[in-house]
């Protein structure tokens, strides 16, 4: 994600602010520039004027503290193109709910925000020709139990996953080292575009010749992976243990991972970061200037270059702080390989192409 910046009097603003902490003035996210808009004049009814005055209106999800993103005057929607995907929300009297669910929202528009840089193709879903993506967020209640997961084009959030103490309980249970609402929607939208980029495509040959031939049952492969846990050397071939469960939880998990990247670079190039350690005879992929927003970057081994030694810095940076590393993976030759994969898949996917 970008840093942004006031429009009004030039202080630093993050992708979530409503208002600027200097000036005060109303910020808002537009999802056709891109930018984070300031909204200095009240337009009529409810509508605001931002420094070239244009008038936009804050999404309806503004009001319970969920979305800062604007529509524009000419447009009747009542909510913005991330917050129209969702189909369910939790009881938003309930104010644990509503905390939980402001989290959630959050994490999806970093989420929407990606789709809409790569010009990837979404639209909200059709009930009626059961096409489009959707998002319920809901609570487990009763005896239901709500799975967090992908099933044709509707995304799933068990809202207890937004819980900081219930999501480091099931981030235990499954003995993994990274677990955040963020991923879980980088991982699941990954199936969503698997069925826009790669089913019946060109690109299914090759997506078998990395990750494995997906016709293989799903239920048994899952089956099998909960009895046996991943095989020993999982590492060299998987970006996660879980990945090496199914080719279709491998494309997520690598699709997540590529996500993870291409976001924290577009944070690094935004704040003109170089990575140049102190170490003797520079050592060979530790240092790296980043200079180049990921979004347009063509070649993967540019990215995953960079990555290297930025995530070097990172977990340094998080130890110095007391707290885990930032990105406890490593991506080997393989793993690569299958990243360069959803990268080219994404590139070609863009709607302007
Ligand atoms: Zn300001
Ligand atoms: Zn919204
Ligand atoms: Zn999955």
């Amino acid at each position: 994600m970008k840093l942004f910046q006031c429009q009004r009097c030039g202080q630093p603003a993050y992708f979530e602010n409503t208002s600027c902490s200097n000036c005060k003035t109303l910020l808002g996210f537009d999802p056709i520039q891109l930018d984070l808009l300031a909204l200095p004049e009240m337009g009529k009814e409810g509508e605001f004027i931002d420094t070239v005055g244009n008038a936009y209106r804050y999404c309806q999800n503004q009001k319970q503290e969920g979305c800062n993103w604007l529509i524009s005057q000419s447009d009747p929607s009542r909510f913005c193109r991330a917050c129209a995907l969702n189909r369910v929300i939790p009881d938003l009297a309930n104010p644990a709910y509503k905390r939980r669910w402001q989290t959630i929202e959050m994490a999806k528009h970093r989420l929407i925000y990606a789709l809409l840089r790569w010009d990837l193709p979404f639209f909200p879903r059709n009930e009626t020709t059961g096409s489009g993506l959707g998002f319920d967020f809901k609570a487990s209640q009763n005896q239901e139990n709500v799975l967090t997961g992908h099933a044709s084009g509707i995304i799933t959030m068990n809202i207890a996953e937004a819980d900081d103490v219930e999501r480091a309980m099931a981030k235990k249970e499954m003995d993994e080292v990274y677990r955040t609402v963020l991923g879980h929607f980088r991982h699941e939208i990954g199936h969503y575009y698997w069925e826009v980029l790669v089913a019946g495509s060109e690109g299914l040959e090759e997506f078998r010749s990395l990750f494995g031939d997906e016709r293989v049952s799903y239920a048994n492969a899952l089956k099998i992976h909960y009895q046996n846990g991943a095989p020993s050397n999982w590492q060299q071939n998987y970006i996660s243990s879980y990945a090496s469960s199914h080719p279709w939880e491998d494309w997520a998990e690598t699709w997540a991972h590529y996500l993870h990247l291409v976001d924290t670079l577009e944070t690094a190039f935004s704040f003109g970061l170089t990575i140049n350690p102190k170490l003797e005879n520079h050592p060979a992929g530790t240092s790296t200037l980043i200079s180049e927003d990921p979004y347009l970057c063509a070649d993967f081994s540019k990215l995953l270059h960079q990555w290297i030694p930025l995530s070097l810095a990172l977990n340094s940076l998080n130890r110095s702080m007391g707290l885990p590393d930032s990105y406890p993976f490593v991506i080997s030759p393989v793993i690569a390989k299958k990243m360069a994969l959803v990268h080219k898949l994404i590139r070609k996917g863009a709607v302007s192409h």
